[in-house]
């Protein structure tokens, strides 16, 4: 197999380096013309070519089904527009905020709920539409917290990367930092100590990482997540239930007990959004709570994601079971499936 040493951004450098056969070249064309394409190559190195359902190259290599659009699919499926005051600030909960620095990622997911907004090109906030940015979150003081997506902020140099944080750091009222990140896995080599030491400010800062498979944490994904933590900085860790990557018990199951071994406490379970051509990738909220069950059956609680559901229309996320009391509170299901009576005078 050919070295990959740089990261794949068409179908033809796909083709070139081995990881799509050249019949598909014309149709996958036309898909890297609609939705950005990148493979970095760490990704690349974790796909088995031999391996026609591989859950890395299922997450990354374009397929033509994005072209499929339907009707109840939407450009911006989470509404983030609606709930932007300023350039670059998302404000839908009263008491935090994403901040959205660069658009653009080190690879791009194909199922991304902003795959509309996000590529290369797309750019990053100006300088001036940070500190307009900066200015609206140092005069609303309800802002606790500011949630620092994209795109991907480590993407951003670790000069940039000092700056935005010290300067979230100096409001006052901003007492915790978060950061939605896919490099660790995605381009590890860019976690660099002058990296890990930008987002050290004293601020209390959590780093969020974006992950799928258990094949997405090899050794060197593994030590930089490892420099991140050792440096006092916590991980969680944010999924998208994917159909043909796991969408079964076993397949999560794994993939949050290597987040665990990793220090990384697995937090969200996204039911995958209505983003555009993205529905071979949808299951059923049914089948996610199934899943959810057997997950709470077999696994230690600390494996344990939350299932959200972002709702269409910019209303926020909100869990979606599954529920194990019954609706009149009477009756409680325990981890095997079988049913407790619970005494009302305790309700
Ligand atoms: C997801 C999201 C958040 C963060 O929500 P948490 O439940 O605190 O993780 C904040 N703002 C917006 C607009 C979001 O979409
Ligand atoms: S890393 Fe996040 S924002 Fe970037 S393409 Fe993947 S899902 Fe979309």
């Amino acid at each position: 197999m050919p070295a990959r040493d740089k990261t794949l951004r068409s179908a033809s450098e796909l083709v070139e380096a081995q990881v799509i056969k050249p019949e598909r070249l014309a149709g996958l064309q036309k898909v890297a013309a609609r939705y950005a394409v990148a493979i970095t190559p760490a990704l690349a190195d974790l796909i088995d070519t031999a391996n026609p359902h591989d859950p890395i190259a299922r997450q990354f290599v374009p397929d033509e089904r994005e072209l499929e659009t339907h009707a109840q699919e939407n450009g911006d499926p989470i509404g983030d527009e609606a709930h932007s005051p300023v350039a670059g600030v998302v404000h839908r909960y009263p008491d935090r905020v994403l901040l959205k620095l660069v658009n653009a990622c080190a690879v791009y997911c194909r199922f991304c709920f902003r795959r509309e907004m996000v590529g290369p090109g797309r750019g990053a906030l100006t300088g001036a539409a940070l500190t307009t940015a900066l200015d609206y979150i140092a005069r609303t003081s309800q802002i606790w917290e500011v949630i620092l997506t994209g795109g991907d902020p480590l993407l951003l140099s670790p000069r940039r990367l000092k700056d935005v944080m010290t300067r979230l750091a100096a409001i006052d009222h901003v007492k915790v930092i978060r950061i939605h990140t896919r490099v660790p896995i995605a381009a590890p080599e860019r976690v660099t100590a002058a990296s890990v030491r930008a987002l050290r400010t004293g601020k209390a800062t959590f780093l969020v990482l974006h992950a799928n498979h258990a094949h997405e944490l090899g050794e060197k994904a593994r030590a930089a997540c490892a420099r991140v933590i050792d440096a006092g900085i916590p991980m969680l860790s944010q999924s998208v239930l994917l159909r043909g990557v796991n969408d079964d018990v076993g397949t999560l199951g794994a993939l949050m007990r290597a987040l665990v071994e990793c220090r990384i406490k697995p937090y969200y379970l996204h039911h995958a959004d209505l983003a555009p051509g993205t529905a071979h990738f949808r299951t059923t909220i049914a089948e996610g709570q199934e899943i959810m069950r057997a997950l709470r059956g077999r696994y230690s609680g600390l494996c344990q994601p939350q299932y959200v559901l972002d709702i269409p229309g910019g209303h926020g996320k909100s869990p979606i079971g599954p529920n194990y009391l019954s609706p009149d509170r009477t009756e409680i299901t325990d981890f095997k499936g079988a049913r407790h009576a619970y005494a009302a005078a305790a309700r």
